[in-house]
């Protein structure tokens, strides 16, 4: 079957590492046709946007895109293309899976968790009311009249909304992708024991959510703290957790942490018939150009994209030679060697070239 797929190479070490995945896909085997579109730094210096809306009409029609990171420009009225691309298509799960391979540094072994992150909304939506404004101090008196309680004049405001539609949605979300991929236990993570009215609703959606799923998936709450102390510790007594969008950014980079790091995270970004594939990484900007990362995390975030388009063979072979590359510990960059200065390390061409060949073997 010939599938298209929206490629966004995005920008720093975007082309790079895209490049990388891209070539690695190809060597599977699997029939692509690639639509590249331009967005973030480049795209501003050639159409003056961003964000340009062919990116967002070309993901929408693919329904498919593999994308590499772009900057956040500093400074700017313009949040973040990441974010936006997000929201326009409504991609309200979050996927991360952090696994351990063989060969990448880090202080457990054997981790197989997969994160999934509420995506839309909570402190995210991005309301808010900054200190001294005339609507600011509105707002506290409002509140102040309406709750009893005092807030002090010279605050700022983020309002954290969270509604029952969208924490049901990630919650069935959560529990479909565990019966999928053949996931035991959901651990759900809240603070609803402090916010009732926005964790506790979280909490409450979750509850009801798992007793259609009784008897098929272990169902299990955590409070968020808690759950931060448990993973470090003994993160492999889990398997799968859901968590509202702000736990769940902070946790899955703890989780990333727990199995060495940025180059080896992979995500996804899932909406109802809509997904964008991309690192956790960001664009590394003062790598750009220089050949030297690490492609691994790109080329596992295709990996995702090609069980998503049902490829399963070719995620097996790709994810396979991946990990046998750097359990192998020769093709493989400077942040994946004992020590970084290693002068023996291969830069992020040569690291998918290895990839390819172990493919083709
Ligand atoms: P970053 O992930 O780009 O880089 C942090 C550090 O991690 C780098 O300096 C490098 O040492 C290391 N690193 C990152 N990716 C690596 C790789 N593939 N191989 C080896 N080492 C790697 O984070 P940052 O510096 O905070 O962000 C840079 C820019 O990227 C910012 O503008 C940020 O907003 C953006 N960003 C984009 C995305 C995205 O596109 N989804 C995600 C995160 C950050």
């Amino acid at each position: 079957m010939r599938h298209k797929i929206t490629l966004i190479p995005g920008d720093g070490i975007g082309y790079e590492v895209t490049l990388a995945a891209k070539r690695c896909i190809e060597a599977t085997g699997v029939n692509i046709e690639w639509e590249e579109v331009l967005a973030g730094s480049d795209a501003l210096d050639k159409t003056g946007e961003l964000l340009p809306q062919a990116v967002l009409d070309s993901i929408k029609k693919n329904k498919v895109a593999l994308k590499g990171p772009i900057t956040t420009p500093i400074g700017t009225g313009f949040r973040s293309v990441n974010v936006a691309i997000r929201q326009a298509l409504d991609l309200y799960a979050c996927v991360r899976p952090a696994k351990s391979y063989i060969g990448v540094k880090s202080r457990f072994k054997d981790i197989d968790l997969v994160i999934v992150r509420e995506n839309s909304e909570d402190l995210y939506c991005g309301i808010e009311f900054k200190e001294g404004e005339p609507e600011t101090l509105e707002l506290i008196r409002r509140i102040e009249k309406d709750t009893k309680r005092k807030i002090r004049q010279d605050s700022g405001i983020t309002i954290k909304p969270i509604s029952k539609f969208a924490s049901q949605r990630i919650v069935r979300f959560a529990f479909e992708y565990a019966l999928k991929n053949n996931r035991k236990k959901i651990t759900c993570v809240h603070k609803a024991n402090i916010m009732k009215f926005t964790d506790g609703l979280f909490l409450e959606a979750a509850r009801e959510v798992a007793k259609g799923f009784a008897g098929k998936i272990i169902f299990e709450e955590a409070i968020v703290d808690n759950m931060a102390m448990q993973l470090v510790s003994k993160p492999n007594n889990y398997d799968l957790l859901v968590l509202p969008n702000l736990y769940g950014d902070i946790i899955s980079d703890l989780c990333a942490g727990l199995v060495g790091g940025l180059g080896v995270t992979p995500g996804a970004n899932i909406g109802n018939d809509t997904a964008v594939f991309e690192a956790v990484h960001g664009s590394a900007p003062k790598y750009k150009g220089q050949n030297k990362v690490n492609p691994a995390a790109m080329i596992l975030s295709a990996v995702l994209m090609l069980r998503h388009i049902k490829e399963d063979n070719a995620a097996l072979k790709l994810e396979q030679a991946v990990k046998e590359i750097i359990a192998e510990g020769k093709f493989v960059t400077y942040d994946l060697k004992a020590d970084p200065q290693d002068q023996s390390a291969v830069g992020t061409k040569e690291m998918a070239d290895a990839i390819i060949e172990n493919i083709k073997r």
